[in-house]
């Protein structure tokens, strides 16, 4: 088969809200790929997402986690106990939050802003540090580095883009000129704006991972909060 890239979608009502992610496929004839895999409980809808291609969850050879927010890596465990196989890849600097071996930055985040929030915005936070609480640690089978290349669809490079948290990584199909941008940036009226400002650990840094994408003039970047920018 030809090496295909595609993306799916998961939609969640989370607090109210309907909330869309689109997780990508890299799939080709050495197995399949998923980057990022949606919000705890979309395991359902992973699945049925995945039948939509002829695909099951037990035909997933690895997850690439960009990094260990929630709504990336919200259905990893129960990704991982429906199919034992298959890896998990996550970079280096990020894997200890995946894993939970060190508190997950976004936890400890969450929290320390709570202290902090006027009493009408108590009970949001609140909940959203629970909601941080129940997702569940998975390990990493292999870490990744910058610049590595994985044989995907014909080779894939693992672009470091910290910022957002500091293992955050993107992912570049170079024959396809595409970039799994995940979190690095997002895209507003159509203009990559650096994703979600509030919760970005390093506003400096991401600025410069933004730059860094942009600059490879890839022919279209996928955002994982939704749109595909084309330059
Ligand atoms: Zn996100």
């Amino acid at each position: 088969m030809d090496p295909a890239i595609l993306r799916i979608s998961i939609t969640m009502n989370l607090g109210g809200a309907e909330n869309t992610v689109y997780p990508t496929l890299l799939w080709d004839e050495r197995g399949v790929l998923l980057v990022d895999c949606g919000f705890i409980g979309a395991l359902p809808l992973l699945e049925s997402e995945l039948g939509r291609h002829g695909l099951s969850v037990r035909e997933i050879t690895g997850l690439i986690l960009t990094h260990h927010d929630h709504d990336h890596m919200g259905a990893a465990a129960a990704l991982k106990r429906a199919n034992p196989n298959l890896l998990i890849y996550a970079s280096v600097h990020e894997a200890p939050f995946i894993s939970a071996t060190q508190k997950p930055l976004r936890l400890r985040q969450a929290e320390e802003m709570q202290k902090n929030l006027p009493p009408e915005k108590k009970a949001f936070g609140e909940a959203f540090c629970g909601m941080l609480h129940q997702v569940e640690p998975v390990r990493v089978d292999r870490l990744l580095q910058d610049g590595e290349i994985l044989d995907s669809c014909g080779g894939c490079r693992v672009v470091a883009t910290p910022g957002h948290t500091p293992g955050h990584i993107s992912l570049c199909v170079e024959k396809d000129s595409i970039v799994i941008a995940g979190d690095a940036f997002a895209l507003e009226e159509s203009v990559p704006v650096i994703a979600n400002p509030q919760f970005t650990l390093d506003m400096v840094q991401a600025a410069e991972s933004m730059e860094k994408l942009l600059s490879m003039q890839a022919k279209a970047y996928f955002c994982y909060h939704g749109g595909i920018y084309c330059p």
